[in-house]
């Protein structure tokens, strides 16, 4: 759980399978994750019947019933015969209430990995069960799933405000070929997933059509308002930046850009939704004013 957390804060909530890979050293031993090729994993080092870890696949057809239900998240048993090893863990992983990592792809090779998760009901008719996410410290403890199904209901609330975030980056990030949407910067570790319209607000969707691919200092003028993009894409920097004086930055990173048209995602579908820019664009002219 602990490895499984540090490799969560280390990469901002979507882990490469090349780190989950490593696995983590458990009394001396390095034991793995999990093969990421079958879904369901119990190492050999346990003592216990239960799963220690399981996986969906980024093209798993059952990977989108939590969206569409979403409150819970289902996982299917394995195919094949019912009481087979895979699923004797995953059952066991119910009847004895112990935690588990949960790896979910949501791009080939990179996962968001929640633990601990916890399977709260079994459905052998439908081979299916009921995951839900777990506090890390309280549910951690001997006396195992304390925390009440209100805090579970809210903690796979937040769960799934994580999985949408983090699907969202990687859309808009594909949809903007990695490259800020403003000065063409295709350096991956500076370039972030901005929304139009905040994720606060109801219109605010984690949708590539309320997004855009900014770098850091894009993002956060775009953020403050001292840059704006009109809904026709074109940017507009505020006055009082453009009556300033200063070094390359102001003069050719923000200065350098007020008029220039923002580059769009090829696909029409994928470009920023003129209604949201519109709504956006009239908060930084207020801002500006
Ligand atoms: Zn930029």
């Amino acid at each position: 759980m602990t490895r499984a957390r540090e490799l969560t804060q280390a990469y901002d909530d979507l882990v490469p399978r090349d780190r989950l890979r490593e696995g983590f050293i458990f009394g001396g031993e390095r034991v793995s994750f999990g093969s990421f090729q079958r879904g369901i994993h119990r190492a050999r080092i346990q003592r216990g019947p239960a799963a220690l870890t399981l996986y969906t696949s980024f093209n798993d057809p059952y990977a989108d019933r939590f969206d569409e239900a979403g409150t819970l998240f289902t996982y299917a048993y394995r195919a094949g015969p019912i009481d087979q090893p895979d699923n004797r863990a995953l059952r066991a992983a119910y009847e004895l209430q112990t935690p588990l990592v949960y790896f979910r792809g949501l791009a080939p090779s990179q996962y968001l990995v929640i633990a601990p998760m916890f399977v709260t009901a079994d459905d052998p008719a439908a081979r299916t069960v009921v995951l839900e996410p777990g506090l890390p410290t309280q549910d951690m403890q001997p006396g195992g799933l304390v925390s009440g199904p209100d805090m579970r209901a809210y903690t796979t609330a937040e769960t799934r405000i994580r999985l949408h975030q983090q699907r969202f980056k990687l859309e808009v990030m594909r949809a903007y070929r990695h490259r800020c949407a403003i000065c063409a910067l295709r350096e991956r570790s500076l370039v972030q997933a901005a929304h139009i319209v905040p994720d606060i607000e109801p219109e605010g969707i984690a949708a590539v059509v309320n997004g855009l691919a900014l770098c850091a200092i894009h993002h956060l003028a775009f953020d403050r308002n001292v840059l704006g993009i009109d809904p026709n894409g074109v940017v507009h920097i505020a006055r009082r930046l453009l009556d300033e004086t200063d070094g390359p930055m102001l003069r050719t990173g923000l200065q350098g850009f007020h008029g220039a048209p923002i580059a769009v995602p090829r696909r029409p579908e994928d470009r920023p939704d003129p209604t949201r820019l519109e709504a956006r664009f009239e908060r930084f002219a207020r801002a500006a004013a």
